[in-house]
Parts: C-alpha cells; structure tokens; sequence
C-alpha cells in the first residue's frame, strides 16, 4: 500500500482537470484519486 492511484490529470500536474477518479493498476479497478491535491478542503 505503497503507492496511491493517480489519475494521468494529476501525475501530469494538471490537478485542476482531474476528476477525482483514477485506474488502480494495483486493482485494475476504478478507485479514488490518491494525489494530495484532493485532501485539501479548502479550494
Ligand atoms: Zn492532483
Ligand atoms: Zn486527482
């Protein structure tokens, strides 16, 4: 559990256009964005 599914939006740096949604390849299942850009409560 190393490592948090990011969708191709945020591992490219465009958080803003990520969906919250990302392909766990660990899973190969839809799973919620891991990048912290979504941890934030503040926007
Ligand atoms: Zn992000
Ligand atoms: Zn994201």
């Amino acid at each position: 559990m190393s490592s948090v599914p990011r969708s191709p939006d945020c591992r490219d740096g465009n958080c803003r256009k990520c969906d919250g949604e990302a392909w766990d390849d660990t899973t190969d299942a839809l799973a919620s964005c891991g990048c912290t850009c979504h941890l934030e409560s503040t926007h």
